[in-house]
């Protein structure tokens, strides 16, 4: 199988977790959340010589998609994410706002990521889970030889991700959580959105939002 690079870092005011992934031998790249920051991700990149082939986005919150755009134009990798988000996009000057950071400007999406779809960088592949909850489009990467889930803001060490925003819904994302994630193996490890990694047996056992009454 083809060995991983693996770089997780916070990125912008929100500190959303942006990872960089990388094929060892064809030097190929994923990037997922360049929500901002984006002068660090190229650094990684060129200090571990990678290319950069796709920018996945896990849902279409600004911290999470800020610098998107800036890394397309930096790269020319397109940029992915589920359609059910285009309509967070949109509002990504409402969403700037909210937090109290410039507006990224417009964000215009390359190809769509659709649930049961892959992405691919040289040889790594990642299955992609439409986990609607936390927004209509949040998405999830699960890279099954690597036992390694990108979760976005759909599962955190001890939580979940917050549905009181528009397009959230707590039904949705309790059921995209015992019907998708949680059908993982308990070895996974998880890459949330925010703070640090945990397994999928440590939060079937632990999280309170996943314990059946
Ligand atoms: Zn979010």
């Amino acid at each position: 199988m083809a060995s991983m690079i693996h770089v997780v870092f916070p990125v912008g005011p929100l500190q959303c977790n942006c990872s960089v992934i990388g094929d060892e031998r064809t030097r190929e790249a994923l990037v997922i959340d360049p929500g901002d920051d984006i002068e660090r991700v190229l650094a990684i990149l060129e200090q571990h010589q990678l290319s950069v082939k796709q920018i996945v986005i896990t849902h279409g919150h600004i911290d999470h998609i800020g610098g998107a755009m800036r890394l397309k134009a930096a790269t020319g990798a397109p940029i992915l994410m589920n359609e059910g988000d285009l309509e967070q996009i949109a509002l990504l000057e409402v969403q700037a706002a909210w937090i109290g950071v410039a507006p990224p400007g417009p964000v215009t999406i390359d190809a769509l990521l659709k649930d049961a779809g892959s992405v691919n960088a040289g040889g790594l592949r990642a299955s992609v889970l439409h986990t609607p909850g936390h927004t209509a489009g949040s998405s999830c990467l699960y890279f099954p030889e690597e036992k390694k889930l990108i979760a976005g803001d759909t599962l955190f060490a001890g939580s979940i991700g917050r549905t009181d925003l528009p397009g959230g819904s707590f039904t949705k994302i309790i059921d995209s959580l015992h019907g998708r994630v949680l059908a993982l193996p308990d070895e996974t490890i998880v890459i949330p959105g925010h703070g640090p990694a945990t397994t999928i047996g440590e939060e079937r056992a632990t999280n309170p939002f996943l314990q059946r009454k």
